[in-house]
């Protein structure tokens, strides 16, 4: 039994009902004065899966670290930056915010930037998705990059060539064409500060939060294992969006 079963049924035993309650609470609904008027799009939404839907890809303990340690402190840090920076977060997206993140503090750029990017991140991910989009963005993909195949070589190599964290991006710039790229740190292409401007409608985290355990210091195996979890439907909406 491990001290925190211990500590929990320690906990249940010597709180009775009311702490059976709290311990039952998900992490999404406990609020603080600080987080009870902020906006949704400002807070961490549950996993569209369980932690262990995308194994053998990404493991379990992976994705539970990730999204309930790394991801919900960007959450929290955002939210206590909004506080801080007097951000009416229920007048302003959270994208026109990243648009204009020049003008706030690095910690708002960094944990503005690491939720939203997560919150993607999860969505664009799905066990056992079609391998290949298909429609207007398998068009685009196509005239674009050549081919399909070329793409994921071009994304791969841009995850890859980022040096230390960051993420590696499929963009719609603004006049519609479509782009790869990457940021650093929690940079996003949303931001006035990124070399290449646009909507993000994939993104690939290349921080070692997201890969160590299961990969050590195998980046590329871990790119090449992510392309079987892209939930290509999801990212065709996306690019539905950004090109109305
Ligand atoms: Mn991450």
């Amino acid at each position: 039994m491990s001290n925190n079963t211990q500590n929990r049924r320690q906990f249940l035993k010597t709180s009775g009902k009311a702490g059976m309650a709290m311990a039952a609470l998900p992490i999404i609904t406990k609020l603080s004065p600080s987080n009870m008027m902020i906006s949704s799009e400002y807070v961490q939404q549950p996993l569209p899966y369980g932690y262990a839907a995308l194994e053998p890809f990404i493991d379990a303990l992976t994705m539970e670290i990730h999204y309930t340690k790394h991801a919900a402190a960007y959450a929290k840090n955002l939210a206590d930056a909004c506080v801080a920076e007097k951000v009416d977060t229920n007048a302003t997206n959270l994208s026109d915010l990243l648009k204009n993140i020049s003008q706030y503090s690095p910690k708002m750029r960094n944990n503005a930037g690491g939720h939203f990017n997560h919150e993607l991140f999860w969505q664009l991910m799905k066990p056992a998705p079609a391998t290949a989009p298909t429609g207007a963005l398998a068009e685009a993909i196509t005239k674009t990059f050549g081919s399909f195949d070329a793409f994921k070589t071009a994304l791969g190599d841009a995850a890859k060539a980022r040096f230390g964290s960051g993420w590696a991006w499929l963009v719609v710039k603004t006049d519609g064409s479509l782009a790869v790229s990457s940021t650093p740190n929690q940079d996003n292409p949303l931001m006035d500060i990124a070399e290449t401007k646009g909507a993000p409608i994939l993104g690939l985290d290349v921080w070692e939060h997201a890969y160590y355990l299961k990969y050590q210091n195998k980046r590329p195996d871990y790119i090449n294992a992510w392309w079987n979890l892209v939930n290509w439907e999801f990212v065709q909406k996306k690019y539905a969006e950004a090109t109305h």
